[in-house]
């Protein structure tokens, strides 16, 4: 069981096996750790990999100075956390955001290496993070910035190695930069980034993959717990960014109603439905005729306090880390939670939302559909090939069905949250795969 001494093997002194032990890296804020030890607490693995699955394998921590605009010299902090690599190369995006740090990424790291492994893609996980604002930045800053960061990062990134993707504020536009400056080292090599646009090598159904991801896991919750079909449902999503946008809009078009939306600006409501496809378009028109959620006439502008407490179907957060708090995971009037963003739920917050009966689809299978589209746009890449768009949608849907139906067997299996059977079914996704390889 966990803790034996014939498990001591080079772990070092006996202090580090008491459990849970502090981590070697761990924070307060690594999330994700929480999860994965609730998860791991049942599956008593040997300790020696209960440590190497807590623990990031390789952190990198590099400063980015570009000249701007201006002609003033300014320099960035920026992260690689390389997680877990035991069952494909590393993936996942760089952040780029005033808040990125190096415990964020780590935590956003390890949960890529879950959402990679439950959604059945062979990849590990990582995570970057460019401390920036990207909104005070122009185009052709970013640009240099991207490319510094390819220049800092290059000898530990690659095709086989680790492949960055899409991430907050950072779309296919810094992808192509990204893809650009890494053929100057690489040669032609497409499949070291995934996120690019169509006409460099991008694969279709990426952009909204994520969303599409969202509404495909809602429609299997809905399915499970036999609450019927999506049309007709009431949602409300927090957040408007690529993902929460695009689950707004391949909602609506399957017939649901999304009643409430928000982003950092308040929130909107309209009881009969908001028209998504003109919210989108507004959204997307210049000031003073759009650019902002407060001047968009089809809806109820409410407080973002306000979101929360409307009565829905299913609350989906889409927008950053954290945000479900008790204080929210109380005020919710939700049936069901179907997590867009990652890490969304605080774990106090996931008690409360458990306590009141309000089962929730985890980050790690429901916005996993950005990385399998990426896994697709990988294959192409390899290839040299792209799939129409209608097979991208088959096979997304069919990894998303695939590892929901293998997480409610464990949940029902073992009468526990779709949280922990999805955690549970990652861990031991990667266990086995480090067990295959063997470690000494
Ligand atoms: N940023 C997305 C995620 O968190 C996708 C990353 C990728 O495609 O590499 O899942």
């Amino acid at each position: 069981s966990v803790g034996s001494a014939s498990e001591t093997g080079s772990l070092g002194p006996s202090s580090a096996l008491r459990w849970p032990w502090p981590g070697p890296r761990g924070s307060d804020s690594d999330h994700t750790n929480v999860y994965v030890q609730e998860a791991l607490q049942e599956l008593e693995y040997p300790l020696r990999l209960q440590k190497l699955l807590l623990t990031p394998q390789r952190e990198f921590h590099v400063e980015l100075v570009i000249t701007l605009d201006s002609g003033e010299v300014a320099a960035f902090n920026a992260y690689r956390v390389q997680h877990d690599n035991s069952r494909g190369p590393f993936k996942g995006g760089f952040r780029y955001h005033p808040n990125a740090d190096l415990s964020d990424a780590r935590s956003l790291a390890s949960l890529m290496t879950w959402k990679s492994a439950v959604l059945n893609v062979p990849f590990g996980g990582a995570k970057g993070g460019v401390c920036c604002d990207p909104s005070q930045l122009s185009e052709r800053e970013l640009e240099r910035l991207t490319r510094r960061l390819v220049q800092a990062l290059k000898g530990v990134m690659g095709p086989l190695v680790d492949i960055p993707g899409p991430e907050i504020s950072a779309g296919s536009r810094l992808m192509s930069y990204f893809f650009d400056e890494m053929s100057k080292y690489k040669g032609f090599a497409p499949a070291c980034v995934t996120g690019k646009p169509l006409a460099l090598h991008g694969s279709y159904g990426r952009e909204y993959a994520t969303g599409r991801g969202v509404v495909l896991a809602a429609r299997e919750l809905l399915k499970a717990e036999h609450a019927g079909r999506l049309a007709g449902k009431e949602f409300v999503i927090q957040g408007f960014g690529n993902v929460g946008s695009w689950a707004a809009r391949l909602l609506h078009m399957q017939g649901a109603k999304v009643t409430a939306v928000s982003d950092s600006s308040g929130g909107l409501y309209n009881e009969a439905g908001l028209d998504v496809h003109a919210l989108i378009t507004h959204m997307k028109a210049k000031p003073p005729f759009g650019g902002h959620m407060s001047s968009f006439p089809g809806g109820r502008h409410i407080p973002l306090e306000q979101l929360p407490t409307i009565p829905c179907d299913v609350f989906v957060p889409a927008a950053t880390a954290n945000l479900v708090t008790p204080e929210m995971a109380r005020a919710l009037e939700c049936k069901f939670v179907v997590e867009g963003a990652n890490g969304p739920t605080t774990p106090e917050g996931d008690l409360v939302l458990r306590e009141r009966g309000i089962p929730i689809l985890p980050d790690i299978l429901s916005s996993g559909g950005g990385v399998v589209v990426s896994f697709f746009e990988w294959v192409q890449n390899l290839q040299n090939f792209r799939w129409e768009e209608e097979e991208v949608n088959r096979r997304l849907d069919r990894h998303i069905s695939d590892a929901f139906a293998a997480i409610n067997r464990e949940r029902t299996q073992r009468r526990i949250t779709y949280r922990k059977a999805a955690y549970s079914v990652a861990l031991q996704e990667v266990m086995r795969a480090h067990l295959n390889r063997g470690f000494d």
